[in-house]
């Protein structure tokens, strides 16, 4: 990304300060909500990883394996091998936060077992967006360093455009795990009302990461959208 003025006159480089805040905010948003709803502790004693199992089970899922990893929030599911992968913050611990993101995570399961449309889409966008990510920068410095080459401006700004959509497919992907959490959570009674709702913030605010970078991803277009135009 180029967070730097192209010329003189470029003040669209503007652009990528509300990007930045809006990153920086959402993040901590994210932690303090996570840090917060880890001190909470669930009323049933359950821990992330047990209803991790138990949300599969009960969904009748089978042959996915829930393994320990290090880090903080670096909670995913990864479809190839068939593996949760849940936090030491997560994985043994029975908050708030703990349960919610466990189950959010098999959302992300379930989503795979049942075909989920946007899911299945994001998963083919993913070489697709790092290809035209990876290309387009490099383009568009040449056209700007090159006079005669400012059609390659055009290129890499359209190709980055992928980066966009795929930031915007993801979005429902994550609503939609966080939705199925929260529905396995209060079909399964571990959870009071009032922990329920506290579970429901936590996973709505890590869903802001997603949408800031939806934001941030379509301001840096924007910006890349309005070099194109200025160089021709
Ligand atoms: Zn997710």
């Amino acid at each position: 990304m180029f967070y730097w003025p192209v010329g003189w006159n470029d003040w669209t480089w503007l652009l990528l300060i509300p990007a930045l805040i809006i990153t920086i905010w959402a993040q901590a948003r994210v932690s303090s909500t996570y840090r917060k709803y880890s001190k909470v502790r669930v009323s049933s004693g359950v821990t992330g990883a047990a209803f991790a199992q138990t949300m599969l089970r009960q969904n009748g899922v089978s042959g996915v394996n829930i393994v320990r990893i290090k880090g903080e929030m670096t909670d995913h599911f990864d479809p190839k091998n068939g593996t949760v992968a849940l936090s030491e913050g997560v994985y043994a611990k029975d908050s708030v936060a703990a349960v919610a993101i466990a189950a959010h995570e098999c959302g992300h399961v379930l989503q795979h077992e049942k075909k989920y449309g946007p899911m299945k889409v994001r998963g083919a966008l993913v070489p697709v967006t790092n290809i035209c990510s990876t290309i387009a920068f490099p383009l568009i410095l040449i056209g700007i360093i090159f006079s005669g080459f400012t059609v390659l401006i055009d290129i890499g700004t359209w190709l980055y455009l992928a980066v966009v959509i795929f930031q915007l497919v993801t979005l429902p992907v994550e609503f939609n795990a966080s939705g199925r959490a929260l529905q396995n959570i209060s079909a399964s009674g571990v959870m009071t009302e009032t922990e329920q709702a506290e579970a429901k913030k936590m996973l709505s605010t890590a869903a802001l990461t997603y949408v800031a970078a939806m934001l941030a991803s379509f301001l840096s277009f924007l910006r890349l959208f309005l070099l194109s135009r200025r160089s021709r």
